[in-house]
């Protein structure tokens, strides 16, 4: 099989799009599809500052490669943002690579560590906080990266979820009728009350080609597994969507398009409850409680610390 631009032998074949590319040129189609993105969602703007959010996963060092490819033509800057969650091992490997990534690309960043805020993702599990580890995980995440937001001055919050991340996340609420969420659920959230403008790049882009980007760019990224995932039910959803994928390719983007321009803007309508959101009173945050998860989250730990 031969390259579509350049005619060399083909390294990459992908079957939704029947298109092969050589490593160069896929590259080449993987950024130009992400930039087309960012445009078609109006993601970024001239002069804004992007932070990036980094965990040492495939997608989101993929995500902090590309977005540094684009800042050099379509001024914008970015910040390069990782959480030590305190989840042993995983995380000391997670952020050993990241800021190896962050000094290869001379970018700006920060680490931040989780337990400077209170408490760890190891302690949510020690003392039996929750059994929801992952969703206390992903509440803290969102804190910690909205307030480094905030005090760095950003306009934009990027993660690196995938087409198969955002279309899972589609199906869930279909399935469960988390029709309010959903009613968030979007490539880009609009800055709110206290909330950094949210942003996906990558929604556009199938889980595997973010694999074989980092692959082609030589990117070193985390392949352990987190100690606490337990996505039995996720990847079900993954694999169901996958299946039809396989069926007829191209069925992922199809199911992306109908969702965000025919089905989202009428969930929007009907379920959006407006963008008010109180502060939290103990740490002043975004909540539609009063007194946000992470400050309850905090409260138990201690608590149980000096039980
Ligand atoms: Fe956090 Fe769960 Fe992801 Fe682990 S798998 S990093 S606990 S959200
Ligand atoms: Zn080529
Ligand atoms: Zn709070």
């Amino acid at each position: 099989m031969k390259c579509r631009v350049c005619k060399a032998k083909a390294n990459v074949y992908l079957r939704y799009a029947n298109m092969a590319f050589c490593k160069e040129h896929f590259i080449e189609f993987f950024e130009r599809r992400v930039r087309r993105a960012i445009e078609r969602f109006k993601m970024i703007e001239k002069g804004d500052k992007v932070v990036v959010a980094v965990s040492g996963g495939k997608d989101s060092l993929a995500l902090l490669y590309v977005l540094n490819e684009l800042s050099k033509t379509m001024d914008f800057e970015i910040l390069a943002v990782t959480i030590d969650l305190g989840m042993g091992e995983y995380s000391k490997l997670s952020v050993e690579i990241a800021e190896k990534n962050y000094k290869r690309l001379g970018v700006d960043y920060r680490i931040v560590e989780l337990e400077d805020y209170g408490f760890t993702i190891d302690d949510v599990a020690k003392y039996r906080i929750s059994g929801r580890i992952c969703g206390i995980c992903g509440t803290a995440k969102r804190y910690i990266l909205n307030k480094v937001a905030k005090e760095e001055g950003a306009s934009k919050l990027a993660t690196g979820h995938n087409l198969d991340d955002f279309l899972q996340v589609v199906l869930q609420g279909y399935l469960y009728g988390n029709l309010e969420d959903l009613a968030r659920y979007y490539p880009i959230t609009p800055s709110l009350s206290g909330l950094v403008a949210r942003i996906k790049p990558l929604v556009t882009t199938p889980e595997k080609d973010s694999l074989i980007y980092t692959i082609a760019k030589g990117i070193e990224y985390v392949v352990m597994e987190c100690p606490y995932s337990l996505r039995a039910s996720s990847r079900d959803l993954k694999n169901a969507i996958f299946y039809l994928e396989e069926r007829r390719p191209g069925t992922r983007f199809s199911m992306f398009n109908t969702y965000v321009k025919m089905i989202y803007p009428l969930i929007r309508e009907a379920y959006f409850k407006g963008g008010v959101l109180k502060k939290c009173k103990e740490c002043g945050e975004p909540t539609n409680a009063d007194v946000c998860l992470f400050c309850r989250v905090k409260s138990s730990v201690s608590a149980k610390r000096s039980a």
